[in-house]
């Protein structure tokens, strides 16, 4: 425990290490800042950089980055050294407040999909002093946005910070009208859980589509998958408790909560769990996890995969978004109260997030939206594409007594009068938790299972912050000028149950049942990508965003042709890399195959005529495959072609969702067929079972 406690934070420059080495005017200064989200004077920001700087170079640091997040979902860094020359060729270390307040980042080949022509490409990055700087590698890193010089957001830091700008503002409102006058501000928590595989770095090196695409692009299923449910919360090898241990010390180091490490449903797959921090914290702390997980694994001789679906078959990975609403006094805003109005207050915040996600299943759906979890949602583990609400038997049964205005007996037997009163004091986790469900409700936060393991967390949260500001900006606007509280409110609780209970769904999300019910009850269901990233630049949704001023339109059109362009981007790679596998690889070794058998079958029929039945229906089955495989080798050849690279960009990932990632499956299907009937030696490839069960 001790060792935590020295080790964790050592590496960041946060609120214990400015408190001691700044003067108390420019800490109290950079608090305020801090706490008010408002912009640092440059007389606080010298005296900031300098004692940073200083506390930098202690710790063996010798450059500096602005760090930030561009939409690529990755993070950027350009490093400068500390160093300058003075007048007479001596080496200095220098670093300004101006140097840490805004760089201008060369980053003329980030995407801005069409806000910054690449000729006038500097953007610049500007602190986010909310989030603390921390040393990665002898570099002092420096969160920050990242903007055009026309103040158009290239990142999704800045849309993140006004988005819980905007939920804090809408929030506050409410607070008011429950008579919480001393709440400074009020933001969203989230702690998103991570989840991985791991696998040896040998096998990791043969694997082309491992390297370039981060999944397998064929791959024949393991005789011993995960039917036996043994690895889930099973022993934890010796391995990757040794990568574990160090990623925990590197992450506590760098100020992540990691709290929880245990394995996974799948062999080979794992999860970590942070400890809840404020949203934006946590977007760079996942982003941080994920790096990290990365190039600790290599240390380890592992590869860490983070793609949401490395093998077909396995189950996949995801993230778990744990999203609450908390004020500065460290109150849990969806946390049940004692008091009557408490409830009530509880009960209007609960009853927006379910407008919310009603209202903007389009948006969830697009948040989420990616190459790579479009294999995952909708397979038959991970949540549907389908959004809908868990909320558990008890709480449902109390929303619809306050619909019907009806008693509501509680599990202790007890009858309540419900609605302007009171609520019944129910339990947290009083039913068994739905896993299947991709938004639950799980006693005092919303879990948002939909997202992809690899991306990052910004965009979920930017949608979730910014659509329950909506709705409650609209019950603000009614309460603000009600001459009768109690009863506005009440109907303001009860209509939307009625109009959003659609939206509730308790039962299993796997079922086909239920597609067919949320059909029924015209929910969306956007199946992939291209069906959900149009709802980007849908007019309703726009108008959302430019009112709660968290993208303007533009914005918001440029991150579309960004989002389409990587699809297309992502489709284009894999259909490459596995026609040079299948071209260098599957094809030698089916040659080399077949040319043994014949050769069997010849050399027995000179000695003597000897039966070769076996052989010889192996050699035909596996010529009839290969030439299927040729058939289906050309096939996606010209579809690539023929693949539009300029022009619509919807149509051209249109057309890579429809066209080429069908050939690139039935390609698949043909080499998986023919890794089944080769012999292992002669298998240019790693197989499944040889990555899966590869860590010990
Ligand atoms: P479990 O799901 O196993 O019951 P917890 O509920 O404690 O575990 O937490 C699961 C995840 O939810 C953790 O990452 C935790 O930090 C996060 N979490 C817990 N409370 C909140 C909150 N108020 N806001 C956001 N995330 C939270
Ligand atoms: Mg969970």
């Amino acid at each position: 425990m001790n060792e935590i406690k020295s080790l964790f934070g050592s590496m960041v420059f946060n609120e214990e290490v400015m408190r001691e080495r700044l003067p108390k005017d420019v800490y109290l200064a950079l608090k305020k800042t801090m706490a008010q989200g408002t912009h640092l004077k440059l007389e606080v920001a010298n005296p900031v950089a300098n004692a940073m700087k200083n506390w930098a170079l202690e710790k063996g640091a010798t450059h500096y980055t602005h760090w930030f997040q561009p939409m690529t979902g990755i993070t950027a860094e350009k490093h400068d050294s500390f160093i300058s020359l003075n007048g007479d060729g001596k080496a200095l270390t220098e670093f300004s407040g101006r140097e840490l307040v805004r760089g201008e980042p060369d980053a003329s080949s980030l995407p801005s999909g069409g806000l910054r022509a690449t000729f006038e490409a500097r953007g610049y990055t500007a602190w986010d002093p909310t989030s603390y700087a921390f040393i990665k590698d002898r570099t002092l890193c420096i969160p920050t946005a990242f903007c055009s010089y026309s103040g158009q957001a290239l990142d999704k830091k800045t849309p993140l910070l006004r988005s819980m700008e905007a939920l804090d503002t809408q929030a506050k409102r409410i607070l008011k009208l429950f008579g919480n006058k001393g709440v400074k501000r009020v933001f969203s928590t989230v702690g998103s859980e991570q989840e991985y595989f791991l696998i040896d770095r040998e096998m990791w090196l043969k694997r082309l589509d491992l390297i370039c695409c981060g999944r397998t692009l064929f791959g024949a299923r393991p005789p011993k998958g995960q039917e036996m449910d043994d690895h889930y919360f099973g022993a934890i090898k010796p391995r990757v408790s040794a990568f574990m241990k160090e990623l925990d010390e590197e992450l506590w180091k760098l100020g992540v909560p990691a709290k929880t490490e245990h394995n996974e449903t799948a062999p080979g797959q794992h999860e970590l769990a942070p400890i809840y921090e404020t949203t934006n914290i946590a977007t760079d702390h996942n982003q941080i996890t994920m790096e990290l997980m990365k190039s600790i694994a290599t240390k380890h001789g592992l590869a860490c995969l983070l793609h949401e679906k490395p093998f077909e078959g396995v189950n996949g990975s995801g993230k778990h978004n744990n999203w609450s609403l908390s004020t500065d006094k460290g109150t849990n805003l969806l946390e049940p109260g004692d008091t009557p109005y408490d409830n009530l207050q509880f009960l209007l915040l609960l009853v927006a997030v379910i407008k919310a996600v009603d209202d903007y299943q389009d948006l969830l759906r697009a948040s989420v939206a990616s190459a790579g979890n479009d294999h995952r949602l909708g397979g038959n583990e991970a949540p549907p594409a389908v959004i809908s609400i868990f909320l558990g038997e008890e709480l449902t049964e109390i929303l619809e007594a306050i619909e019907n205005g009806c008693m509501y007996h509680s599990k202790e037997k007890t009858d309540m009068q419900i609605g302007a009163s009171v609520l019944p004091h129910f339990p947290k986790d009083v039913t068994d938790r739905n896993r299947t469900s991709p938004f639950a409700f799980t006693g005092n936060k919303f879990e948002f299972r939909m997202l992809g393991s690899a991306s990052s967390i910004a965009e979920p949260n930017i949608v979730l912050n910014t659509i329950v500001a909506e709705s409650l900006s609209g019950f603000a606007d009614i309460l603000e000028v009600s001459k009768n509280f109690d009863k506005d409110l009440t109907d303001i609780i009860r209509n939307t149950i009625r109009e959003h209970k659609r939206i509730i769904f308790n039962g299993n999300n796997y079922s086909g049942q239920w597609a067919k019910e949320a059909e029924r009850r015209g929910l969306l269901n956007l199946s992939t990508t291209v069906d959900a990233i149009p709802y980007f630049i849908h007019p309703k949704n726009i108008a959302l965003f430019e009112k709660h001023g968290v993208f303007t339109e533009t914005e918001l059109h440029s991150r579309y042709e960004i989002m389409l362009e990587n699809y297309c981007k992502t489709i284009y790679i894999e259909a490459i890399t596995l026609l040079d596998m299948v071209n260098k690889g599957v094809i030698p070794s089916v040659i080399k195959y077949q040319n043994e058998l014949a050769g069997l079958i010849c050399r027995k029929k000179e000695i003597g005529n000897l039966p070769s039945v076996l052989e010889e229906n192996l050699l035909s089955r596996i010529s009839a495959l290969s030439q299927s495989l040729d058939k289906w080798i050309y096939e996606l050849e010209r579809s690539v072609k023929t693949a539009k690279t300029n022009g619509n960009l919807l149509e051209a990932a249109r057309y890579y969702c429809d066209t080429i990632l069908k050939k690139m499956r039935q390609l698949r299907i043909v080499v998986d067929e023919l890794e089944a009937n080769i012999g292992v030696e002669y298998w240019a490839y790693p197989t499944y079972a040889d990555m899966l069960y590869s860590v010990n």
